[in-house]
């Protein structure tokens, strides 16, 4: 009787590419596009759902239990704490998230934004926009003087898919990596040519810092101002994980009084930031509004992930990325 129902398939949410996504969805069921976050009107759309796909909305416990036949929630993206997986898993739902699909695109950014500050690229467009170069002879003005990048120190701290593909990019512009993760294997790091180090060589050796943990409560302001007085080299320091991995007032403090050189950030500890942010007003920050995973390719990366998964859970089989790993046993019981 199972095969024979037509599944339905609910997306909370759209992105860019939700018509290709839709359209390859319906080859599995009917697919329906809410453009909302509320929990009553996801209570009410999902009531008859096989599948949920969601963005930001919150998957509520209310949710799930009235999603009698619910087999599935997909999470358009990585973090999964707008889910409730308890009752989730409870219920026998399966939850997946879509973990790799913009790690190239956040890599390159992170590349960006560290040449962006290193040869002042941000500061250098304004002044010719503002008809400063006026005159080809005269030397530029101090605050253009970039710095060389062979032979400095790029320290990576969280060396997970992003972190390694970032290391990998610093091959061609001979730095040395030093890479700091919370298990990290050496063999993995030598293989894209970085080495492990403690947090606190990290610190104090590097010339430029990236970050690429994920906010957890051991991450929460991982760089604070005690942790920056350990930097010995003024560096450049690089967010593009979530905003709160840095403490953002010691970070401004640290940026007027020159003990960090720049910063670049891609991520906040409010989004979108405050207009009275006071980072907002310093020259040697470069800041983007939480775009490292906004790439054509990610995007399609996503679709076709989301629906590879889609088909998965529909027909049964369990999602390649499953998070509520104990729902296995609670499946088996069924
Ligand atoms: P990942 O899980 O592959 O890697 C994270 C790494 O951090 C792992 O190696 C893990 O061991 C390490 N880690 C975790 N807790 C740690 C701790 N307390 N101390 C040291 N290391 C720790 O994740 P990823 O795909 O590389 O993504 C990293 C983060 O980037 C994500 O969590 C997400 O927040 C962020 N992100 C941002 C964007 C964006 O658009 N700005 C896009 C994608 C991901």
């Amino acid at each position: 009787m199972e095969s024979s129902h037509k599944k339905k398939i609910v997306i909370s949410e759209p992105h860019p590419l939700i018509d290709m996504e839709i359209e390859m969805l319906r080859n599995y069921g009917d697919v329906i596009l809410l453009n909302t976050t509320r929990e009553e009107v996801l209570i009410e759309a999902t009531q008859e759902a096989d599948l949920l796909i969601v963005d930001f909305a919150r998957v509520t416990k209310s949710i799930i239990e009235n999603a009698r036949k619910l087999k599935g929630i997909i999470r358009h993206g990585i973090g999964v704490e707008n889910i409730d997986l308890e009752t989730a898993t409870k219920r026998g739902v399966v939850v997946a998230n879509i973990p790799d699909y913009s790690t190239k695109t956040v890599a390159d950014h992170t590349w960006a934004l560290i040449l962006a500050l290193t040869r002042r690229i941000v500061l250098a467009d304004k002044y010719v926009r503002n008809r400063l170069y006026v005159n080809r002879w005269e030397n530029p003005p101090e605050y253009l003087k970039g710095l060389e990048l062979e032979g400095k120190v790029l320290g990576i701290i969280g060396f997970g898919r992003i972190g390694r593909e970032v290391a990998k990019r610093a091959k061609g512009f001979g730095l040395r990596v030093l890479a700091y993760s919370r298990h990290i294997v050496e063999e993995v790091a030598r293989e894209v040519g970085a080495e492990p180090a403690s947090l606190e060589t990290i610190l104090r050796e590097s010339d430029i810092i990236t970050l690429h943990v994920p906010l957890t409560k051991e991450t929460y302001h991982l760089i604070n101002e005690e942790r920056i007085k350990l930097m010995r080299k003024r560096p450049y320091i690089i967010n593009t994980s979530r905003g709160a991995v840095i403490d953002e007032k010691a970070l401004y403090r640290a940026l007027k009084e020159g003990l960090i050189a720049g910063a670049a950030l891609d991520v906040f500890e409010i989004e979108p930031p405050p207009e009275d942010n006071p980072l907002f007003e310093l020259d040697n920050v470069i800041l983007t509004p939480h775009i490292a995973w906004y790439s054509e390719e990610a995007l399609r990366r996503l679709v076709t992930t989301t629906v590879e998964e889609a088909a998965r859970i529909l027909s049964g089989e369990l999602p390649k990325n499953l998070i509520n790993r104990d729902v296995i046993q609670v499946l088996k019981k069924k």
